[in-house]
This record gives structure tokens, sequence and C-alpha cells, in this order.
């Protein structure tokens, strides 16, 4: 009689308290940033794992609140308001983005920098609006990431010309899949996928197989296979930058987009998207758009010569191109 009611005190416990839970794929998604976050991990704890997919979706609305252009209550916004005037303290979140800003602008001879904006913020593509002549001859000036001067000693900033404005689009994205991923690492997570629309980092891989991170046809319909290149990726980022994001199409034809080169205040033609594989997201996002205004040819010889950075363009005519780390060695 005691061991049938030993039995049934450990077929109980058993049941209710499972000695090892089995850990499986956990997948969560939200939206930040005016993007959609997709996020998957492998974790024991259904609860927990929801615990932690809040904790890393907080972090992004975190950051947007800091860096966000839109309203006037964001970090970015008093700055882009008052440090053409004077110089103004700045959060360590938004010192180490800026100053990552300015490294990939130095890097990539001012093709990535951060006072496009103050052309870009006259375009608005869902009201297909684009700067006047005359606005553009009025503004073009402030565009220069050397009119922001950083001091890493006060953490300050301060604007060398009164009309700067900047904007954060092209890098920020990357920064907060970067802190999404430390959170992931010390909550113990081994293996994990975190996105921001086009912006992606891998830890680990997907236990014992790479993740396969397609590449998105950048003239995709609805109806067609998305995908032109799929790669099988791990412990990397990947970031994507795209001619299709947010664009309109002129009157006369002409594809008017979000990445504006520095140089003219317009969009950039002569690329339709390219993808930037490297160690961290900061980086890979801030190439990406980089590259994107490089185009094909100085954009090539610039990843060509960083260590640990690849990149897949594809050009206007739909022609792939790779970084030599992508190319399988020449044969003899
Ligand atoms: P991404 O998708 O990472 O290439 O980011 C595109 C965003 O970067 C745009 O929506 C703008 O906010 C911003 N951006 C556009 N042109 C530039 C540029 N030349 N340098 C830095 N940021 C830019
Ligand atoms: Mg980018």
């Amino acid at each position: 009689m005691r061991t049938i009611l030993r039995c049934i005190v450990v077929v109980f416990y058993c049941a209710y308290f499972p000695l090892t839970q089995a850990a499986e794929w956990q997948h969560f998604t939200s939206t930040a940033m005016t993007t959609k976050l997709d996020l998957e991990f492998w974790f024991e704890d259904q609860k927990k794992a929801k615990e932690l997919s809040l904790r890393v979706f907080g972090e992004f609305d975190r950051i947007e609140a800091v860096m966000t252009r839109y309203g006037d209550t964001s970090e970015l916004s008093t700055i882009n308001r008052l440090a053409g005037r004077q110089t103004l303290p700045v959060s360590s979140d938004l010192f180490k983005v800026l100053q990552s800003s300015q490294q990939v602008s130095a890097l990539s001879e001012g093709a990535f920098d951060m006072t496009f904006a103050s052309v870009g913020y006259l375009y608005d593509f869902r009201q297909r609006q684009v700067p006047t002549n005359l606005e553009m001859k009025q503004k073009k000036k402030a565009i220069d990431y050397r009119h922001v001067q950083l001091n890493g000693k006060t953490q300050t900033v301060h604007f060398t010309h009164p009309n700067v404005k900047i904007d954060l689009g092209g890098i920020a994205k990357g920064y907060a899949v970067d802190q999404g991923i430390q959170i992931l690492k010390q909550a113990g997570v081994q293996f994990a996928r975190l996105s921001a629309g086009g912006d992606m980092r891998l830890l680990g891989d997907k236990k014992g197989k790479p993740w396969i991170v397609g590449i998105k046809d950048p003239r995709a319909t609805l109806k067609k296979n998305n995908n032109v290149v799929a790669l099988p990726l791990s412990e990397v980022s990947i970031s994507t930058s795209g001619d299709y994001e947010r664009f309109f199409i002129d009157d006369n034809g002409e594809r008017i987009h979000h990445i504006i080169s520095p140089k003219t205040g317009r969009s950039v033609s002569g690329v339709q998207s390219v993808s930037v594989i490297g160690p961290d997201t900061m980086t890979t996002d801030g190439l990406s758009t980089a590259i994107f205004v490089l185009g094909v040819k100085k954009g090539l010889a610039l990843v060509n010569r960083l260590e640990d950075i690849d990149v897949i363009i594809i050009d206007a005519h739909r022609q792939l191109h790779f970084s030599e780390g992508l190319m399988s060695p020449a044969h003899p």
C-alpha cells in the first residue's frame, strides 16, 4: 500500500513539477521606431521569455523616446532646436550614437552624414513633397558632419552652423538592436535573432545550424518570392538599406526616396539595395546607409579595406555585387 502511495506521489510530482522544462524557440513581434520588431530565441520558461521580450521591446521604446525626430520632446529635438546657439550636455546613449555617426562619416568621407537632415527634413514622402530650389539653396550649406562638434570629456554637443539639423534614422535602430541583444545575453540567452526592419543581429547560431537570412528583392511584388539571396549566418549583424523603404515616384517617373546624398541634397540613384554584414548592428546600420550613398565602386573599395565587414549590393540594373570576403577564392 505504501509503495503504491509513493508511486502516486511521484507521478503527481512529475506531472506538476517537471524536473527539466523543455526549452523551445520563443517568438515575439512588436513595433517601434516606425518599424517591425521581430525576436526569436531559445528559452525554457514561456512566461519568463515573454517578460524578457517585453524588456527588449521596452529598450526600443526608451531609445526611440531619446532619438526620434518626431515631436519636440526627444533629446534629439532639443539638440536640433538649441545646439546651433549653445553647447548642450548629451545623455550617454545619444552620445554613443553621435560618436558612432561621426566615425562612419569620417570613414565614408561624408557619404554618411546625420546633418543631411538640414535638407532632409524638407522631404515628405507620403505627401510627395520635395524641397524647393530656394529652400535647397538656403539649407544645403548646413549639411556637413564637421559642423557637429562633440566633446568627449564634457559629453556635450555644439553645432558650428545655425541651420544644422541632425537625424539618426540611418543608425539608431542598429544601436537599439545591439542593446536588445545585450539584454538577452545578460539573461543567459545563447541563441537569438533580433531584427528591427532591415537591421538584424544574430546571437550564436540556430542551435547547431546557421540562421538563414534572406535579402529581399528590392523590386519584389507581393505575389513573387521576395528573396534574391539566402545567406547562412551566425553570430553577426546584417543591415539592409533600400530605395524601396520610403519613396514615391514623381511626375517625371523618378524615384524620390529616403537616402539622401549630402552633396546634392537629393535622393541617391545607382543602387537599389545594400546589405552589410559585420560584428555589431550599429556599425552595419551606419555602413549600409553610407555605402548606399557611395555606390558600387567606392562602396566595394571601402568594404574591401575593412576587416570583418562584407557587403552585397544590388545596383540599378539589378546586378549583384559581392565584397571579396563573400567570393569563393579564385581558382589557380
Ligand atoms: P537605412 O535604412 O539604415 O539606410 O536608413 C535610412 C535613413 O537614414 C533615412 O530614412 C534617413 O533617416 C537617414 N539618412 C538618409 N540619408 C542619409 C545620409 N546620407 N547619411 C545619414 N543618414 C541618412
Ligand atoms: Mg543604416
